[in-house]
């Protein structure tokens, strides 16, 4: 939040309380001190000033008002950012987009690893690797590999 923003957040404040008298100057300073350092991002500030005036008065303390709101804009972010996610998130529960599999080779008789793309997620763009679901993978004889070895 810059300094012309600040002071249109508190006119804007001002205003929709009705108040009749505007902060000093000097008190505006000394409040931006404390905002200022917060490092309010702008988009941050629509958000922040919703949350302000859910309050029955203006803010006997308007930088903690505004560090209060931030720190809830900043939650919001993070459950956002959590739900994207999760939407993304592999229905197979596959390695980050790669499925690592091994299989069974009679001739060395032993489990060879082998990695494909998820294509249940499509996560990985990893090129070089042959992309497979995983039912297809379990009907020609693959199974999940939880050693991970290539
Ligand atoms: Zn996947």
């Amino acid at each position: 939040m810059k300094r012309d923003e600040f002071l249109q957040f508190l006119r804007d404040l001002t205003a929709y309380y009705d108040r009749r008298t505007v902060p000093t100057k000097h008190a505006i300073d000394l409040w931006f001190q404390e905002v200022e350092r917060a490092r309010i991002p702008a988009e941050a500030v629509q958000f922040i000033f919703e949350h302000i005036i859910k309050g029955p008065d203006f803010p006997r303390n308007v930088p903690l008002a505004i560090k209060e709101g931030f720190q809830c804009w900043a939650r919001d972010q993070g459950a956002q950012w959590d739900a994207n996610n999760e939407a993304k998130h592999c229905p197979v529960n596959c390695n980050g987009g790669i499925l690592f599999m091994k299989r069974y080779d009679e001739e060395q008789d032993r489990d060879f690893g082998y990695a494909f793309r998820c294509k249940h997620c499509g996560r990985s763009n990893a090129t070089g690797i042959p992309a497979a679901f995983l039912d297809e993978l379990q009907r020609e004889g693959y199974s999940v590999n939880k050693g991970i070895e290539a």
